[in-house]
């Protein structure tokens, strides 16, 4: 058995704060990625301007996840919420900006000031990464669990899976982490491209391409019934409609596993479109994957796996997924968060020091919680609403 405490596979966002989180709490930890550099995903955050999460209360961001998700990453949330982030990242020295709809994204705006942010705090913190170093298999040992790369084989009593979903394979994330949670005894959840536009018959995009309206409302229409709603911005791309309304509605669609759907697109000054789109664009352009390793066979509380012990998720490898706005990296920071304070707690670490009390007192100025943003899940109507105002 190696001296480590902890091996965190993946080094995306939540691999990159587990990593962090766990050099917070002094334990030995190991950070692989398979790409020659980490956070390739994270570069592409918010138009590389990384939109780090939505300035709302932890319990309006579980309404906003939704079923089933956000009552799943509500201790999560709770234990590192919006507010809590943003401190922790002005604590750190990058301080962050409420933008329009309520967006936080760090004051430079450059998702590479995130990157570098991490990167700096492992070297700090002590925090071994090895880049170029793809795991491809995870045993189950009898102290523990023993990770093979193509070069070298590690062991440690403790893993941390974060290896991502599977849209954007380029950057690295291609569902290797729910692969060995399958061959481990878990269940995956079918994936499905979340937050990605439609395909449409031309004839909805021609002479149009390139159009934007800002600000509309989209109805979700499945057997003559409004199923969900979203608001935002809906775009004609040469491929088809986008925009955050639209993207939003992608979710719905994944989420209520709809097949036979319309959207209903309210353009204001009481002009309406209706759009039957061919398809949902495929889950390689699709901005987060829905599905993946199974949320009943995780502790919320803990990240830990219940049918393995010792094992914990974080991020989107989990059937975790949000809307627009920043709830996608929020979900991969606390669940690494949680996770790893467990780990903490299991090795004996003083785990209240990951919540640091100064960091309250460098609260970051402005932005009213909530303000701008309205979500309501009606579960009566089974009407799941999204609206950003
Ligand atoms: C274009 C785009 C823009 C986005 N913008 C935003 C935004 O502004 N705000 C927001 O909240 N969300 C945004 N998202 C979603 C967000 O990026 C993801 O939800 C988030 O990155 C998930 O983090 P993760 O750590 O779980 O996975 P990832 O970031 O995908 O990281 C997984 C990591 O694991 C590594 N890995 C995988 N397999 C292995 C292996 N076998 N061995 C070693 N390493 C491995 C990968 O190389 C990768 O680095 C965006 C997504 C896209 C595609």
């Amino acid at each position: 058995m190696s001296n480590t405490d902890l091996i965190i596979i993946g080094g995306g966002a939540a691999g990159l704060m587990a990593g962090v989180s766990a050099g917070e709490l002094g334990l030995k930890t190991l950070v692989l990625e398979r790409k020659a550099r980490p956070g390739r995903k994270l570069l592409m955050c918010g138009n590389s301007r990384c939109n780090l999460t939505t300035n709302i209360s932890e319990d309006r961001m579980v309404q906003m996840f939704g079923e089933p998700v956000g009552p799943f990453l509500a201790p999560a949330l709770s234990a590192f919420s919006p507010s809590m982030l943003q401190r922790w990242f002005a604590a750190n020295g990058l301080k962050t900006v409420v933008k329009t709809g309520n967006k936080v994204y760090p004051h430079t705006e450059k998702a590479a000031d995130v990157l570098t942010l991490f990167t700096d705090l492992l070297r700090d913190r002590n925090v071994s990464m090895a880049c170029s170093a793809a795991v491809q298999t995870l045993e189950k040992t009898k102290n523990g669990f023993r990770v093979t790369t193509d070069n070298f084989v590690v062991e440690s009593k403790y893993v941390l899976i974060a290896t991502g979903g599977v849209s954007y394979p380029k950057t690295g994330s291609v569902g290797d982490g729910q692969e060995w949670a399958k061959r481990l005894g878990h269940t995956v959840e079918p994936f499905k491209p979340g937050l990605a536009g439609f395909e449409v018959e031309p004839n909805v995009i021609k002479g149009r391409i390139g159009k934007i309206y800002e600000r509309v409302t989209v109805d979700v229409l499945s057997k003559g019934q409004i199923v969900g709603q979203t608001r935002g911005v809906f775009e004609i791309e040469k491929w088809g409609v986008g925009g955050t309304a639209l993207t939003d509605a992608s979710r719905i669609v994944a989420r209520l596993n709809l097949k036979d759907y319309r959207l209903r697109v309210n353009l204001g000054d009481g002009k309406f479109e209706e759009i039957r789109p061919l398809q949902t664009r495929s889950i390689k352009e699709a901005m987060v994957t829905v599905g993946g390793v199974a949320l009943g066979e995780i502790n919320g509380q803990t990240l830990e796996s219940v049918k393995c012990p010792g094992l914990y998720f974080a991020g989107e490898v989990l059937d975790v997924d949000g809307p627009t706005g920043g709830y996608n990296l929020q979900a991969a920071f606390a669940t690494a968060r949680l996770a790893v304070a467990d780990v903490g707690r299991r090795c004996g670490k003083k785990v209240s020091s990951l919540w640091k009390k100064k960091h309250s007192k460098r609260l970051l100025r402005g932005g009213t919680v909530e303000g701008g943003v309205r979500a309501e899940a009606d579960r009566k109507r089974g009407c799941l609403q999204i609206m950003r105002l």
